[in-house]
């Protein structure tokens, strides 16, 4: 934990893009330069990072929201979300080259479930039915599939003889626990791979780690950025006061008074430079803040 000992920012270890966001960046930008000229898109938005997407666009690169939109000769990158195989097979029927950014752990649970479900297994997907991620992986299920959100929608499936369980990589692993073992009461023959992300576990440890020595949370990252909901929802939870934003613009500093340590948590596609401006930030109301004994540290 990196302690900013006199203004009483706790930054978080696990903070800036995790390595699959960083490998996809990197490759998209790595296209851009090499193949100056060609149009180049990615499907769906690169990162849920808003900044991000814009330095993006300033470099030219594009953001398809169908593979019906893609264009013949154009360049497509598959973000680390991943994509179905039948929206990645429309791309190649339209003519795009494709490029493959997705974040080799999202990769292996399509394999998993690829492979299960061709062997009559039914699949259930613990995450978030409207993210990209689970709509990926649902679309590698050969047989009946469902992504479930809350052990409350366990009951009401059908009887399946056989069940496949996975994650969305960037779920909460208290609730993957609860639905899982909610799972194995109703099903007798089961499967569960975790296929829970450590990048974003660890930020989630972190979480209850930071709240016994700071009063609040700053939570950065997209608002679209799942993962950052979750951190955002965690930190609400230890009870402390928790303040979710995309820029350091968005701190006001009537928030902290009277908070003497505060906690600073950021998703796995948030990048560092908006994280150093948001600590710099609440450093800065820091010192409006903090009673005058303090002023000769700063
Ligand atoms: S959170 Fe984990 S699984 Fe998701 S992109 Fe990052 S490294 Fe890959």
């Amino acid at each position: 934990m990196s302690i900013i000992e006199n203004v009483r920012v706790k930054l978080a270890k696990s903070t800036g893009f995790c390595i699959g966001v960083k490998r996809a960046v990197e490759l998209v930008l790595r296209i851009a330069d090499e193949h100056r000229g060609k149009k180049i898109f990615t499907l769906g938005p690169l990162i849920h990072n808003p900044q991000t997407i814009a330095m993006l666009e300033e470099k030219g690169i594009g953001v398809l929201r169908s593979p019906d939109e893609a264009e013949p000769n154009s360049i497509v990158v598959i973000r680390s979300h991943g994509a179905r195989p039948q929206d990645i097979e429309k791309l190649i029927s339209r003519g795009a080259e494709i490029f493959d950014a997705t974040c080799p752990k999202v990769a292996l649970v399509h394999k998993i479930v690829k492979k299960f479900s061709s062997q009559g297994y039914a699949t259930i997907v613990i995450g978030d039915p409207d993210h990209a991620e689970v709509i990926g992986i649902m679309g590698e299920a050969v047989g009946d599939v469902v992504a479930v959100n809350s052990p409350d929608e366990i009951d009401k499936l059908p009887n399946w003889n056989k069940v496949l369980v996975v994650a969305q990589t960037t779920m909460d692993y208290r609730t993957f626990d609860r639905i899982v073992a909610k799972i194995k009461e109703k099903y007798k023959n089961v499967i569960v791979r975790n296929t829970l992300c450590s990048e974003t576990s660890f930020r989630q440890d972190e979480v209850e780690k930071l709240s016994e020595d700071c009063d609040a949370f700053v939570v950065v990252g997209g608002r679209n950025s799942a993962n950052t909901k979750r951190l955002d929802k965690l930190a609400s939870e230890t009870g402390k006061p928790t303040f979710w934003v995309e820029t350091a613009a968005e701190l006001k500093p009537e928030d902290f008074a009277g908070i003497d340590c505060v906690a600073v948590v950021a998703g796995a596609s948030t990048p560092h430079w908006i994280i150093d401006n948001v600590v710099d930030r609440l450093e800065a109301i820091n010192r409006k803040f903090a009673p005058p004994w303090k002023w000769h540290w700063v």
